[in-house]
């Protein structure tokens, strides 16, 4: 049983007719509601004037409009844009909009951009050639806790420790703002949950929000561009697996290919091992022509030689996987940082070699400290800040 009711953002069009009939709204208020929230991005009930102003009332009573507090937007060289938020009790959150221009070239940049399964861009491809106007698709990274328990040293949101799980009102009301922020020429194209926290340890407030962002009458993104990155929460693998029919994309924070240098690296793999993840991976219900995406973040001696990149390759036989490796952001609670370019270069031409898709993530938003993943936290200063508006 829930102890607090849904926030208003948080609710889906049937919990909405539930709601309402109690409170003798017509039926198809419902729907109303939810539109102007989920499709239109409006959070102010004043604004939503085909409603009645009684209903309006009980909206802003409700706190509809009050879930998160745009305070700073960083944009960075590359177009990148973080925003950080404020929450209701004060605490904040980043989310991050990485911006990519489609067309013909461009692939490279979109490998780099984000995890997402991208497999079905050869449509605009075609348009592009055609001569259309290259569009400019933007991949939103977001939070789904307040720092992380799952501890991984090479991580700032693992160093700061959990202070709280976010509800699935303020997941999808990240997306929500960040849409709004959108500018011309741009399109929400994909949505990664990479940023603070591990949204399998946050799994109903995470399933909710994929819900709310899934949604017809919403916002409405597909189910295969809209994808939960997971340190490796087994028995949440499955459930998700079998709550979205494997619709939702999956991505895998790997980042060792034995055990030992797994557990050293991420403590959540002493409760669940390698061979217990792959197991989970196998039995993951992936659509046809669907890949697991792995992220391998390189820590220089650690997770960086060759030797792991050959066990690696092994580990993954005959999984659809393609391979994500993220030369290591340095964080200053850490003095752990990424391998010399030759090493990575290295890495990937043994996975490469070993008949793998795999590429090195180019770092994005480095000047703000941007790059999903490694969101400046807590309040702590990026090197270099410049403000918008
Ligand atoms: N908790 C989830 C999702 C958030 S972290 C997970 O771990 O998958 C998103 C990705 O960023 C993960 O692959 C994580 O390992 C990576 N990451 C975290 N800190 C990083 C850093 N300092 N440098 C590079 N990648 C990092
Ligand atoms: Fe949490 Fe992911 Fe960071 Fe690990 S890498 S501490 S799971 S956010």
């Amino acid at each position: 049983m829930r102890s607090t009711p849904l926030h208003p953002v948080a609710r889906l069009p049937e919990e909405w007719s539930a709601s309402l009939a109690a409170r003798g709204e017509r039926s198809f208020t419902a729907k109303q509601v939810f539109q102007w929230i989920h499709r239109r991005g409006v959070l102010d009930p004043a604004a939503m004037t085909n409603l009645p102003a009684r209903l309006r009332e009980h909206l802003a009573a409700e706190g509809l409009g009050e879930v998160l507090t745009p305070e700073r937007v960083h944009r960075s060289e590359d177009g990148t844009r973080k925003l950080l938020l404020r929450l209701r009790d004060g605490a904040t959150i980043e989310t991050v909009l990485l911006p990519s221009v489609s067309g013909p070239g461009s692939h490279a940049q979109l490998d780099a951009d984000a995890a997402a399964a991208l497999d079905d861009d050869e449509d605009d491809d075609a348009a592009a050639e055609a001569g259309a106007a290259p569009r400019v698709r933007v991949t939103q990274c977001i939070s789904t806790q307040v720092g992380c328990a799952m501890g991984c040293g090479f991580c700032a949101s693992g160093v700061a420790g959990l202070k709280r799980h976010l509800g699935a009102e303020e997941i999808a009301g990240q997306v929500l703002l960040g849409r709004a922020m959108l500018e011309e020429g741009e399109e929400l194209r994909n949505v990664v949950y990479m940023g603070m926290g591990e949204p399998l340890h946050n799994y109903e407030a995470t399933a909710r929000s994929l819900r709310l962002l899934t949604h017809p009458e919403g916002i409405n993104l597909s189910t295969r561009r809209v994808t939960v990155s997971t340190s490796g929460l087994v028995p949440e693998i499955a459930r998700l697996g079998a709550d979205f029919g494997g619709q939702i994309a999956l991505a895998i924070s790997l980042h060792a290919a034995d055990d030992e240098t797994r557990s050293a690296l991420m403590p959540i793999n002493r409760k669940h091992p390698l061979d217990e993840l792959l197991a989970a991976l196998r039995a993951y219900p992936l659509p046809r022509r669907r890949r697991i995406t792995i992220e391998y973040t390189l820590v220089a001696g650690q997770n960086d030689d060759p030797a792991e990149a050959r066990r690696l390759a092994k580990l993954l036989r005959g999984l659809p996987v393609k391979i994500n490796l993220i030369p290591m952001n340095p964080i200053e609670a850490s003095s752990l940082g990424p391998p010399a370019q030759e090493r990575v270069a290295a890495f990937q031409e043994v996975l490469t070699q070993a008949g793998y898709s795999c590429f090195v993530r180019r770092r994005r938003g480095d000047d703000v400290s941007a790059a999903c993943g490694q969101l400046v936290l807590l309040g702590a200063k990026p090197k270099v800040r410049r403000a918008l508006g």
